[in-house]
């Protein structure tokens, strides 16, 4: 059975995430999508578990796709679970560096695992979660942004979060 990765924050998912778990569900037999939590990164407006739950809720039609949380190195959790790659989504040149940087030290941790990239959609090429996080916190519309499952979840935490 060949395992994917798709790892991230996620924080919360978004259409983008959403096609790029599609489309890799799609080539391998069976997809994890792991919530990263990550100490180092600023604190983050969903709970691992509530962006999970989200992630579940999304992807509830999808028989190949579970969801997982995890704190650690991902070449790691990769050799636990049976991985042979990780698949990652791009959206312009500026993600690049860092994809490219992490991609070799993950190769270099675990050879057995291959990083793959797949081009973002053209149409979702501009979103992530923090443009989620900003719309929505001034009030604008992010229907078209993120899954209509969560859509009021979101839109509840990020008002109640409001600042000013
Ligand atoms: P973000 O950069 O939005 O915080 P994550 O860290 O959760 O996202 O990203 C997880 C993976 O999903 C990364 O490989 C990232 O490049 C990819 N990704 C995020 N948004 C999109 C999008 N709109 N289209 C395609 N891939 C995306």
């Amino acid at each position: 059975m060949k395992i994917a990765i798709c790892p991230g924050s996620f924080d919360p998912i978004t259409q983008g995430h959403l096609d790029i778990i599609r489309r890799t569900a799609k080539m391998f037999d069976k997809v994890i999508v792991v919530v990263m939590v990550n100490y180092h990164k600023k604190t983050s407006t969903f709970t691992a578990q509530e962006r999970k739950n989200m992630i579940e809720r999304c992807t509830q039609g999808m028989t190949n796709v579970v969801v997982d949380t995890y704190v650690g190195l991902l070449a790691e959790y990769a050799k636990k679970h049976n991985a042979i790659a990780v698949v990652k989504g791009l959206r312009a040149v500026s993600d690049f560096e860092d994809e490219f940087q992490q991609a070799l030290t993950n190769r270099k941790l675990n050879p057995d695992m291959e990083t793959i990239f797949v081009t973002a959609e053209a149409e979702y090429m501009f979103l992530s979660s923090s443009v989620v996080k900003q719309v929505c916190e001034f009030g604008g519309s992010i229907a078209e942004f993120v899954p209509s499952e969560i859509h009021d979840d979101i839109v509840k935490r990020i008002q109640a979060n409001k600042k000013f």
